[in-house]
């Protein structure tokens, strides 16, 4: 399949996040990379598509703060990475905020998700892999192609960053996607965490609609988006569709959520599809709980291909590294089946 991939996205590169009351590594490492190039190689080096696309999704003054956010932290007299410690839970607003620990509770949502030197560059080349991933398939070369997005994207809404995600690469191109006349867009997000970002994006926007099967907010990150009764408001009531799932859900109740997705997104009408793929729904993910196999994730993509939908698959989640190019690669076979 046509790949997008630039090495600049490996420039992110924190050391540690805060989990579960503890440091550990930090997760989402660029040796995600090393494991997907030596399954499916590294693809085409993306084209610069600039800031537009980008900045038709996202606030720009969350923009500016990213970009200078690790530039701010070191003038500050800080070593390492950017990382907020307060936020603002209660009453968030537009402040006029000069600190760097401010700006870093007031345009993120967890401390899972440290700024490094090269985070801004890792994020932008991520974000045009995604839309040099769009020109095949919306000229009709491609029928799908995969952007190589790393960091990943789906937890990044508007105006914040969390969950490892910067800039919302799913919903740039499905933006894009748009504009291009292509819609009616669907997003299907298989990353076991809810894409809170995404959804938050297009929560009232009539044109996009959000399919998401995901672990139960109840017992999982993001914890406060996701839930079943998250269906839209305003213009885009309806168009949000949240399937959460238990801890140890096998092949057969995925399979069943992942029909009911693509019903749902049939009867929207889309005309063009965004895949946010994460293989963390793999059994032996370190910080996920589904018991999808790898044979199981090569299904996934083989139902998603009967949608006969031209389609931008854009890489998410996935920690197990010494098995994260084998299920992507297996999940790319099925979509091409
Ligand atoms: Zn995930």
């Amino acid at each position: 399949m046509l790949t997008f991939y630039s090495d600049h996205q490996s420039a992110h590169a924190p050391l540690r996040e805060l989990n579960n009351g503890e440091w550990m590594d930090f997760a989402e490492s660029p040796a995600r990379l090393a494991s997907i190039h030596a399954s499916i190689g590294t693809g085409e080096a993306p084209r610069d598509h600039g800031m537009a696309p980008i900045e038709a999704v996202h606030d720009s003054e969350y923009l500016s703060f990213l970009k200078a956010a690790h530039d701010e932290w070191l003038a500050a007299g800080r070593e390492g990475d950017a990382i907020g410690y307060a936020f603002p839970v209660c009453g968030r607003r537009r402040l006029s905020l000069d600190r760097i620990d401010a700006k870093l509770g007031a345009f993120g949502f967890d401390a899972a998700s440290p700024i490094s030197s090269g985070t801004w560059q890792a994020a932008y080349w991520g974000a045009q892999s995604a839309m040099s991933a769009l020109e095949p398939v919306a000229t009709g070369r491609a029928r799908h192609a995969f952007a190589l997005c790393r960091p990943p994207g789906h937890h990044s809404g508007r105006d914040y960053y969390g969950g490892y995600c910067y800039l919302n690469n799913a919903a740039i191109v499905a933006r894009a996607a748009v504009d291009r006349g292509l819609g009616p867009v669907a997003i299907l997000d298989v990353d076991y965490h809810h894409g809170n970002g995404t959804q938050d994006i297009f929560y009232k926007d009539a044109d996009v609609f959000f399919a998401s099967i995901h672990a139960d907010p109840a017992s999982d990150y993001p914890y406060f988006w996701g839930h079943g009764d998250e269906t839209g408001e305003g213009a885009g009531e309806g168009t949000t569709f949240n399937q959460p799932l238990p801890r140890g859900t096998t092949w057969e109740t995925y399979e069943a959520a992942l029909d009911r997705a693509l019903e749902a997104i049939a009867k929207f009408g889309a005309r063009f599809l965004v895949v946010s793929y994460g293989a963390d729904t793999f059994e032996q993910d370190p910080i996920s709980h589904f018991s999808l196999t790898t044979p199981d994730m090569e299904r996934i993509g083989a139902r998603i291909a009967q949608a006969d939908l031209p389609a931008v698959i854009v890489m998410e989640g996935g920690y197990r590294i010494d098995a994260l190019g084998h299920n992507v690669a297996a999940f790319l076979a099925g979509i091409e089946s």
